[in-house]
């Protein structure tokens, strides 16, 4: 549990933070988030975190409240105010309190809320065994590229999986790969790395970026396009990949063995490249 957080300009405990019930982000969702991974004290990718913050904000057209500067120094003051090393810190900006209406309120100040969890990546096990998946129609709006806290699809995508004992839900649209309901998902077929593109289907994800750096820097055949239906349901491996997931191989989609049904050989080759360039990030930013 988050212990100190921050809210509009203070710190405070968890139970002390409250919003006013006019809040938009309770009222709409009208709001944007980010989630940064902390190894060692040190956030991941931080600079690309805020630029996506920057391109979230931008899609709801909503000014953002603090300079990279400011949002760097608070991420860290965060991190230190908590216990643990590898933390989760979540932050959301929401177009703040005002009379219910759709359209924006004039002159309203954004609402600032910042946490920080201890980070939870995946258990040894799960990485080795692989994880279950169900597929599922993306019903979901067409601004996936745009981290909105309005995440009832995803929810209910992700509940879905739940429900059927599945780690995720892989969604397609018109009969293509977008994502995962909380991840961006890859295939691999016939030794090549297929990865959808980035546009409005899809979270631009930070840990993608990882994985298709570590695909050409270490000549792993990469292909960036359309991903069919088929192709996935006749991969030889796919992978789910996340801030806190990291990459995780699918051992079965819809209880049908992807592959051999265990993690394959890429993955095998991606892990430990992923696990490697996190420690290597963290030493030089120790
Ligand atoms: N797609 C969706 C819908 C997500 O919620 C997430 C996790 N935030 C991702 C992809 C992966 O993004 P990242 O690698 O930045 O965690």
């Amino acid at each position: 549990m988050s212990e100190i957080v921050y809210l509009n300009g203070e710190f405070m405990p968890l139970e002390k933070a409250h919003i006013p019930v006019l809040d938009r982000g309770f009222i709409f969702g009208d709001g944007v988030y980010e989630v940064v991974p902390v190894y060692s004290r040190h956030p991941f990718r931080l600079p690309e975190h805020l630029k996506r913050l920057q391109h979230s904000l931008d899609g709801i057209r909503l000014a953002n409240p603090m300079s990279d500067t400011e949002w760097t120094r608070l991420i860290h003051d965060i991190i230190a105010r908590n216990a643990g090393d590898d933390q989760s810190v979540y932050f959301q900006v929401t177009r703040g309190v005002a009379k219910r209406d759709h359209a924006f309120p004039k002159n309203t100040k954004p609402t600032v809320f910042m946490m920080s969890n201890p980070l939870v990546t995946p258990a040894q096990a799960l990485v080795d065994s692989g994880v279950h998946c169900i597929t599922a129609t993306d019903y979901r709006w067409l601004k996936c590229d745009v981290k909105s806290v309005s995440l009832l699809g995803n929810c209910l995508l992700r509940q879905a999986a739940v429900d059927a004992d599945a780690v995720e839900a892989v969604l397609f649209r018109d009969g293509y790969l977008t994502e995962a309901s909380a991840s961006n998902v890859f295939v691999v077929k016939n030794g090549v790395v297929l990865a959808p593109p980035k546009n409005h289907l899809v979270l631009p994800g930070i840990t993608y970026d990882v994985v298709l750096e570590l695909a050409a820097a270490n000549g792993i055949p990469l292909e960036v396009r359309e991903v069919s239906e088929q192709e996935v349901r006749t991969a030889d491996e796919i992978w789910v990949t996340s801030s806190t997931k990291e990459v995780l191989a699918v051992a079965t989609l819809d209880e049908r063995p992807v592959g051999s049904g265990k993690p394959g050989p890429l993955f095998r080759k991606i892990h430990p490249l992923y696990q490697d360039f996190k420690r290597k990030v963290m030493r030089q930013a120790a």
